[in-house]
């Protein structure tokens, strides 16, 4: 009946590296009205434990997807924040880390009624639980700086607010930085009065590549880019106050939007 049945159809799997999968959903095929193509979620494997980055829409089932790709090593289950096309499936799993400022969002079923009006007929799926995503199971609060282990491979967690206020960034001991929507090619979804935050954390992250190569895996859009990312996105935020006669409203979004040369901005 729809263009996908399964989640065989819907998650492209990417292995990118020997420890890393890149598990990608098509949000336009969602909701064209995000200005947005991608979700990325991740997968990092260690030796004796596997971190997944975000749960995504919901859609269609995501456990089976990651149990086939990590067989009986355990599996950590982290949000970068809280937003509906991060979480969707907290629900499949024992348990989720999100930061301490985010957990009260995931502890309560999210309300995605906005959906319903989509022109893609995909989010009938959603009558099942009627428009709502359901509640994570277990949830556990984390903070800038806390590290977990996974054999042989460690992610750091870097707490960067100001897409929402638990936003995180995880880095990998091996120089891969997740920078979850706190920086990605496409559509940026920005509040005016949190530019000054948004800075800072990207000046955080870049703080700590002066020097060393990083790759960038955002939570939409391309990925595997450049640090040139974060300092092409700081640039364009101080920038908006000069392009900002360009605006035009989006009413679905109930938002200004506004372009650059490598950026959208929805502005709340
Ligand atoms: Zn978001
Ligand atoms: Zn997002």
């Amino acid at each position: 009946m729809f263009k996908y049945s399964n989640s065989k159809d819907w998650f492209e799997i990417i292995k990118y590296k020997d420890y890393l999968y890149v598990i990608r959903e098509r949000l336009d095929e969602i909701d064209p009205r995000f200005y947005t193509s991608y979700t990325n979620l991740y997968l990092v494997v260690g030796s004796h434990s596997a971190l997944l980055v975000d749960t995504g829409s919901g859609l269609f089932p995501l456990k089976p997807v990651i149990s086939d790709l990590i067989l009986d090593k355990r599996l950590i289950v982290i949000n970068t924040h809280s937003h509906f096309d991060h979480i969707g499936g907290n629900n499949e799993f024992d348990g989720v880390l999100i930061h301490k400022k985010e957990c009260k969002e995931i502890s309560k079923s999210c309300d995605i009624l906005f959906l319903k009006d989509s022109s893609n007929e995909i989010v009938k799926l959603y009558e099942r639980t009627n428009y709502t995503l359901p509640p994570a199971n277990n949830i556990q609060s984390i903070k800038d700086e806390d590290t977990i282990d996974l054999g042989e491979l460690s992610v750091k967690i870097i707490h960067t607010p100001g897409h929402s206020r638990g936003s995180i960034s995880l880095l990998t001991n091996r120089n891969e930085l997740f920078t979850g929507d706190t920086a990605h090619y496409g559509t940026m979804y920005l509040t005016k009065k949190t530019f000054p935050i948004v800075l800072s954390s990207i000046s955080k992250l870049l703080d700590l590549f002066q020097e060393s190569k990083i790759e960038v895996y955002p939570s939409h859009e391309e990925f595997a880019v450049g640090k040139e990312l974060l300092v092409e996105l700081s640039n364009g935020i101080k920038n908006i106050d000069k392009i900002w006669d360009t605006k035009v409203r989006d009413d679905f979004l109930e938002a200004w939007i506004l372009s650059d040369e490598y950026f959208k901005y929805a502005i709340f």
